[in-house]
């Protein structure tokens, strides 16, 4: 009997239910209530968002390093990517004043300097008569590290992270993962 009545009572509320979900229906434009039946999103498989390659990195979740173009290298700001610098000892000029007689060409007796053979000039001993040095700064290679990509040529994409992917909202559910059938 009580269950019965419950019953009655359930039915009422069910019924009731119904009547307002189909009047706001009529006024709204939702078919939720007549058509409730919806399917998994098929664009994203339900998730809700769709993955695209990375338009910055072209997917490869790197970018070339914009300071060094992507050689990992940058020119030796001390010798300017020669890879020497002229010799501080001699100046360039490959030679230096003779120790022995100091630039005379000749002994205390007069005599030619056997040091110079007279010419009052010695090879400059620092660069053994080269007239530069290697340069000490990039030991002679001309170029250094690069100091942004530390020698790697290329930098992580900011844009994905250097994950190459790139998620976005799917269009077709709205990123609800469901569309209406
Ligand atoms: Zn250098
Ligand atoms: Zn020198
Ligand atoms: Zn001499
Ligand atoms: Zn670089
Ligand atoms: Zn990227
Ligand atoms: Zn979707």
């Amino acid at each position: 009997m009580l269950i019965a009545d419950n019953h009655k009572l359930n039915m009422k509320r069910v019924l009731l239910y119904l009547y307002l979900c189909l009047s706001i229906c009529s006024l709204t434009s939702c078919r939720g209530c007549i058509k409730p039946k919806k399917t998994q999103c098929t664009e994203c498989n339900g998730t809700g968002y769709v993955e695209q390659y990375c338009r910055k990195c072209t997917g490869k979740g790197k970018i070339e390093c914009i300071y060094c173009n992507g050689t990992g290298k940058d020119k030796c700001s001390i010798c300017f990517g020669e890879g020497t610098q002229k010799c501080l000892n001699c100046y360039g000029s490959k030679q230096t004043t003779c120790s022995m007689c100091f630039g005379s060409g000749k002994n205390s007796y007069g005599e030619e300097c056997f040091q110079c053979d007279g010419s009052g000039y010695e090879k400059c001993f620092s660069c053994r008569g080269k007239g530069y040095n290697e340069c000490s700064y990039c030991f002679g290679k001309g170029y250094t590290e690069c100091h942004s990509c530390l020698g790697d040529g290329y930098e992580t994409c900011d844009n994905c992270e250097g994950y190459g992917l790139i998620s976005r909202e799917c269009s077709n559910c709205g990123g609800d993962g469901w569309v209406n059938d």
